[in-house]
Parts: structure tokens; C-alpha cells; sequence
């Protein structure tokens, strides 16, 4: 039987180092500190593409954009993203939602999260109401705690 609904999950960890600009759903965040990756390292915004690609069954990110590939090295998350979204539509699919996670304990996120859901709802062609970027610390627990990394989550709803 055929299934007009889909979810999907994602998750991603990237390591906080010096010397990098911070980039977290789609816009740069002023901190001492930056995530390290072949691309901008955005961590929300990984977790984002993997959420869909994962209700489309299509693998995960790192195996539509090789971090091997130079053509990705320092691209702009906000690009692959865009892709991923070309995909949904192209396969004949809408997005539902999105609700992303982030584990960080610095810097404070929450002045920014209005702005990161305007930022992804466009990105993602859906109302900023249907687009969630919650923030939350690990008590000074683990790699994140430890402000080693940041990581994040994502759910997705795709429906035709
Ligand atoms: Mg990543």
C-alpha cells in the first residue's frame, strides 16, 4: 500500500575549534569559537538535510556531498540544503515540518532563534510556524557540556 506521509530523523556533531566562524541554521553566530568541517559546518542545517533525506531513503548527507569533493569545501550549508529541498519537490513530495535540536552550551542561542526559523523556513519553502529551532545545554555533561561540539537533531514531515 502506498504511504503519503514520511518522517525522518537526523543527527550531527561537529567539533568547536578556534579560527572558525560559527554558522548554526543558516547564519553566522558571534562566539570565540567555530565549528570545524570541510564545508561551513553547520551543524543544524546537517542534521536538516539528513532528516530529509533520510524520509526520502536516500542516505545522508556526506554521501550527496563528499567531503572528499573540493567543489564542497567551505560551501555555504544554506546551498546543500537547498538541494536536498529541490530533491523532496522533484521525487513529488511537500515538507510538512521541521523541528530541530540543538545541544550547545555556549554560546546562548536563544536571542537567535526567531531568526533561524525565518532563515530555514525559507530555505525550506513552508511558514516559519511549521519550522521549530529549540536550543538546549547537556548540564555540563559530555562533549557538548564540555563545549568540545555542538551537536543536533532533526525531525521532518514530508507528505504528498
Ligand atoms: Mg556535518
Amino acid at each position: 500500500m502506498d504511504c503519503n506521509f514520511r518522517i525522518g530523523s537526523g543527527f550531527d556533531v561537529h567539533r568547536l575549534v578556534e579560527g572558525r566562524d560559527l554558522w548554526l541554521c543558516g547564519l553566522r553566530i558571534d562566539h570565540h569559537l567555530g565549528l570545524l568541517g570541510h564545508s561551513d559546518a553547520d551543524v543544524a542545517i546537517h542534521a536538516l538535510c539528513d532528516a530529509l533525506l533520510g524520509a526520502l531513503a536516500l542516505g545522508d548527507i556526506g554521501k550527496l556531498f563528499p567531503d572528499s569533493d573540493p567543489r564542497y569545501k567551505g560551501i555555504d550549508s544554506k546551498i546543500l540544503l537547498s538541494h536536498v529541498v529541490a530533491e523532496v519537490h522533484r521525487m513529488g513530495w511537500k515538507i510538512g515540518n521541521a523541528d530541530i535540536t540543538i545541544l550547545a552550551e555556549r554560546p546562548k542561542l536563544r536571542p537567535h532563534i526567531d531568526r533561524m526559523r525565518d532563515c530555514l523556513a525559507e530555505l525550506l519553502d513552508i511558514p516559519a510556524d511549521r519550522t521549530s529551532v529549540k536550543a538546549t545545554t547537556t548540564e555540563g555533561l559530555g562533549y557538548t557540556g564540555r563545549q568540545e561540539g555542538i551537536a543536533a537533531q532533526a525531525s521532518v514531515l514530508i507528505y504528498r
